[in-house]
């Protein structure tokens, strides 16, 4: 029998449609130079330190010494070690070993913790969303259920009264660009402490989190008892093409008594054989102080993107949310997303996301990337 829940997955067009259209405008426009903003990878190369560490770890694998075979599923201990003093330096806060998890990247544990949670569990995310957390939803047979982010609430919902048993929450936003301040994280830990929920927190953006916000869920007081973080070297250190990631999940953390690390433990050893050594080799060296640096580069190029950009989409006298890596634009009177993205492409030359492909909530908005140079 086939798992009738992919016939329930929602026909995300939208991105092929992109792809589609402007192909057609480049082939009958050869000479017009078009601005891409619209799919969310990186456009800066690797730093070389890191470039360095993988391709001397690729010339020791070359060596009866140097060799590498399988390693621990849960990821190197220089890599969790790395990952677990960046925690102390980037936000302060103490993160153990045994807490951490490599991965291939944020996309694969999204999908994959939800195994934790029985099928047909209550799953809550905001509309519009990351499409990798419905659609990872539906394919394990939960109940989806969504809260408008929209302008009455600032893009930034608050908890709703109903329960549900898992909660994704991805600040800074894919798409809206918008990022829960302390007091905002505060009240979903609290109501996840008070209905029993978890939370998986998608830190995948947090290189970008505004100065004096949280870069992560465990700076709340009591996170660590409701919340996983979810986290990756693809955004912040041009990770998108290596493929690393990591999975905090606290030991603190129950649902009916039991523990959700050693759950993991257990699912990663049945179903992960670890990310690649070399993708590893080149993450410890990311977290290094010269990789930090180096990507940083990177990064306040993207940052600065983000005002520029905010200012020439104000300057056409648009309503303009979010403060970056994404922007989430209001169409002009008379335009959906889908008309708007037409719209651009002709006359301005510009490739957008039309919003409708992230919900419902998306359909008068588009969602223009800063990852450009
Ligand atoms: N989480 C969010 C919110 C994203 O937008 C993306 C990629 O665009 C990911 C996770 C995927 O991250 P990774 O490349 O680590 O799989």
């Amino acid at each position: 029998m086939l798992n009738e829940n992919f016939f329930r997955l929602r026909q995300n067009y939208i991105f092929s449609e992109v792809a589609k259209k402007t192909q057609a405008f480049k082939a009958t426009h050869p000479d017009v130079k078009l601005f891409s903003y619209g799919i969310g990878d990186v456009c800066f190369p690797l730093g070389s330190c890191v470039s360095k560490a993988m391709s001397d770890f690729a010339d020791k694998m070359a060596t009866d010494k140097g060799f590498a075979g399988y390693t621990a599923e849960g990821g190197t201990s220089d890599l969790k070690d790395a990952i677990c003093a960046y925690y102390k330096r980037s936000c302060g806060i103490d993160v153990f070993y045994d807490e951490v998890f490599v991965s291939d990247g944020a996309k694969s544990d999204i999908g994959g913790l939800l195994e934790l949670f029985a099928e047909g569990s209550s799953v809550l995310m905001q509309d519009p969303v990351y499409p990798a957390y419905s659609d990872a939803s539906v394919l394990r047979g939960m109940k989806v259920g969504t809260v408008a982010a929209n302008r009455q609430n600032g893009f930034l919902p608050m908890p709703p009264n109903t329960r549900f048993d898992v909660i994704f929450i991805c600040s800074p936003n894919n798409p809206t660009g918008m990022s829960y301040d302390f007091a905002g994280l505060e009240k979903w830990v609290n109501y996840a402490k008070k209905v029993g929920a978890v939370i998986l927190f998608d830190a995948a953006y947090s290189a970008f989190s505004p100065d004096g916000y949280p870069k992560s869920i465990f700076q709340i007081d009591g996170a660590r008892e409701v919340a996983i973080e979810i986290c990756s070297f693809s955004k912040g250190f041009g990770f998108t093409g290596v493929r690393c990631g990591y999975t905090v999940v606290p030991n603190k953390l129950q649902v009916s008594g039991t523990g959700l690390n050693s759950l993991w433990r257990r699912r990663q050893a049945a179903r992960f054989n670890g990310a690649s050594v070399l993708a590893q080799a080149g993450a410890v060296a990311a977290l290094s102080d010269e990789g930090i640096r180096q990507a940083e580069v990177a990064v306040e190029h993207y940052k600065s993107n983000v005002n520029v950009l905010k200012n020439r989409l104000l300057c056409r006298g648009l309503s303009v949310y979010g403060n970056g890596p994404y922007l989430w634009v209001r169409c002009p009177d008379g335009f959906d997303g889908e008309e708007y993205f037409d719209y651009l492409l002709e006359n301005k030359h510009e490739i957008v996301i039309p919003g409708i492909g992230f919900g419902e909530e998306g359909k008068y908005f588009v969602r223009y990337g800063c990852f450009f140079r």
